[in-house]
């Protein structure tokens, strides 16, 4: 049977006892029904990850012991390949979701939710920390699930002009009117991808990417949803140029 993959944002090290977090603890005493002896992987990119071992369960609380290392830290580098950068026109509450879950099965190293012109989401100022929270969780949710030691970090919704690019090697704005290719291959293996809410980029947005040397990329003559096209890119990024 598959162990349970569980991530802990705590110091991790051989033969130390953890008493887990409440909400780890009701999840795997109370929905998979862990008892003592039985084992579980437990990770962060910190540290890396080791096989555990339940030593006790009471009624809210789990204690474990680590005991094996799996994995180093230094792994989670050699996971990633490609550093990518994913700045999302913010769509509505499920199509989020499922962008920043797909784009973190898929490798992504950072999202950025962005306000846009035609965008037709706005989050209050006392939104946004709740919104953060939820959508982390969802980020390490699928790297508990694909095997993935690093939680991608989620920022705080920025609007177009207060974004600042300059570290990223190769920058690309994914539009269907867009005339540039991908590059065959790339030397720095670290980039940005823009891709746009519902109602697409506006002319302004357009030439505000051009004339930060972003390249302007259409991936093939259907639209698609704004939830669909981070995943399509990304699959092709990393087949490109990634771990694939
Ligand atoms: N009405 C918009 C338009 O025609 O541009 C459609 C926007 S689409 C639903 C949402 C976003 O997904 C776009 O802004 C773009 O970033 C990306 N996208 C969708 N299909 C694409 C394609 N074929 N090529 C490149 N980007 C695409």
């Amino acid at each position: 049977m598959r162990l349970s993959r569980v991530y802990l944002d705590s110091p991790l090290a051989l033969s130390a006892v953890i008493s887990l977090p409440k909400e780890i603890a009701h999840y795997l005493s109370n929905v998979l029904r862990l008892r003592a002896d039985d084992e579980l992987l437990v990770f962060n990119s910190e540290q890396g990850e080791f096989l555990a071992r339940v030593t006790s369960v009471a009624k809210r609380a789990v204690d474990i012991e680590l005991f094996e290392k799996i994995r180093g830290a230094h792994d989670a580098a050699k996971q990633n390949a490609l550093s990518i950068h994913l700045i999302l026109g913010l769509s509505r509450g499920d199509r989020m979701d499922f962008a920043v879950q797909k784009s973190t099965e898929l490798g992504v190293t950072e999202i950025t939710p962005i306000y846009t012109e035609y965008g037709e989401v706005r989050l209050k100022a006392d939104r946004i920390e709740k919104k953060l929270q939820h959508w982390q969780k969802i980020a390490i949710s699928a790297c508990e699930q694909s095997g993935r030691l690093d939680v991608p970090a989620i920022h705080k919704p920025l609007s177009v002009p207060e974004l600042s690019l300059c570290e990223h090697a190769h920058k690309w704005m994914l539009e269907p009117s867009g005339s540039d290719a991908l590059p065959q291959s790339i030397a720095e293996k670290n980039c940005v991808l823009l891709v746009g809410p519902e109602g697409g980029f506006s002319a302004d947005e357009i030439d505000w990417a051009r004339s930060n040397d972003f390249q302007i990329v259409a991936l093939g003559s259907r639209i698609l949803r704004t939830e669909t096209a981070p995943v399509a890119a990304l699959a092709i990024l990393q087949h490109k140029y990634g771990d694939m």
